[in-house]
Formats: structure tokens, sequence, C-alpha cells
């Protein structure tokens, strides 16, 4: 199955993601991961990209179709795969299609995860991860195990001005996504209020699976 997850930052992607490839049995390629691996080792590519995401800002296409499109043409990939964060633009979207084409496949589902915005920023500037297990925790409403609220860590743009900013690239950039799919009859709607497990059997039963 090949396989896309949209939502606005903080819609769950990262933790239905987890669940999903592990189920499906499919590669997982976040491209934020990708990027924040990047800026933790100082790659070129990670000093590229740390400006714009520090901001809350997109990476520009041209440096994410390539990081994107060399990933994908790995082995790994060639049974099935799962983006999580990519496509973010229709440039993206169309060099993806292109692509897909190209190779003779196509994209099976996009699951969008809708939430609305007044939720977000709640749950963004509260969210911690492990950074041992990549667990996705939040201070309230889903917090960590005290032995290990320590090692937790805050991602950068997980403040609420860079997130204010992450949500209007998402309403400006990404939601023409959601008609761009839907018009070639493979967006499948999940309602992400709820918990996660909610979530999942919203997007299983959607799925099919
Ligand atoms: P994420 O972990 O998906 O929220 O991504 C974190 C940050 O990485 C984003 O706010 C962007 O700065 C950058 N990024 C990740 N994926 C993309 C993409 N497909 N296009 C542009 N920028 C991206």
């Amino acid at each position: 199955m090949r396989m896309i997850l949209v939502g606005p930052p903080g819609a769950g992607k990262g933790t239905q993601a987890a669940r999903l490839v592990t189920k499906h049995q499919l590669t997982h390629i976040s491209t934020g991961d990708m990027f924040r691996e990047a800026v933790q080792n100082k790659t070129d590519l990670g000093q590229k990209a740390e400006e714009y995401m520090k901001r809350g800002d997109l990476v520009p296409d041209a440096l994410v179709i390539e990081m994107v499109m060399e990933r994908l043409g790995r082995d790994d990939c060639a049974t099935g795969f799962m983006l999580d964060g990519f496509p973010r633009t229709v440039v993206q979207a169309d060099a993806l299609e292109a692509a897909m084409k190209q190779a003779g496949m196509s994209i099976d589902v996009v699951v969008l995860i809708e939430v609305p915005d007044d939720l977000i920023v709640d749950r963004i500037v509260d969210r911690r991860m492990d950074p041992d297990t990549g667990e996705i925790y939040h201070l309230k409403f889903h917090p960590a195990p005290a032995e290990i609220a320590d090692r937790l860590v805050h991602r950068k743009d997980d403040t609420e001005e860079a997130c204010r900013a992450r949500l209007e690239k998402y309403h400006g950039e990404t939601s023409p996504l959601i008609p761009f799919y839907d018009g070639r009859g493979i967006l499948k709607r999940v309602d992400g209020v709820g918990s996660p497990d909610e979530v999942s059997a919203r997007i299983a039963q959607q799925i099919g699976s």
C-alpha cells in the first residue's frame, strides 16, 4: 500500500503513522523527522532547512522534493510506504504524481486527519517527545511516566508563535491538497478529535482494514 497522511500540525499524524506502518508493514517516510535528523547531524541540507523550520516556515519545495525522491528510490519503498508530512504543497504533490507515473505506480489512499485550529495550539505547546522511543506525550492529556520525564524533549518549533505560523502555512499552502486528492477519488477524511485509539479505529474503518 502507498499511503499519504495529511493534517495540520498537532493533528496526531506522527502517532497514527507509527501505528499504521506497523500494522500494514510500510516504510515510514516523515520529512519532518528527516529534516530534524539533518539539522542534528549538521549536514548541508540540515543547515539550509534549519532557519525555515525554526520560524515554522516550509522548507523550499526543491529541497524537499529532491530529498523525498531520493528516499522513495530505495529498495525498502518498493513494496509500500507511508508519507507523513509530504506533500505539503501542490508543487510537491505534482512532483510526486509525476514521479509515481514515471515508475508506473500511484498513491492508493490519502488520509486527512482533521482537527479544529483552536485545539491545535493547546496540543502542540505542551507536546513532548521521548527521544529514546519516539513516543509522543502531552503534559496534560498524555503525561509520560515519571521515570522518563527528565529525558523528554520539546521541539524547537513547538512554541505558540511557531505553531501559529505553521497553522497559517497549513491553511495557505497545504489545504489545497484536499481538493487535489479528493478530485482523484483517493481522499479519506477522519475526525482527529479524541483519543489516539479512537482516531486509529476511524482510520481503519475508512481504509477498510
Ligand atoms: P513536521 O515534523 O512534519 O511538523 O515538520 C517540521 C518542519 O519541517 C515543518 O514545519 C517544515 O519547516 C519542515 N518540513 C517538513 N516536511 C516538509 C515539507 N513536505 N515541505 C516543506 N517543509 C517541510
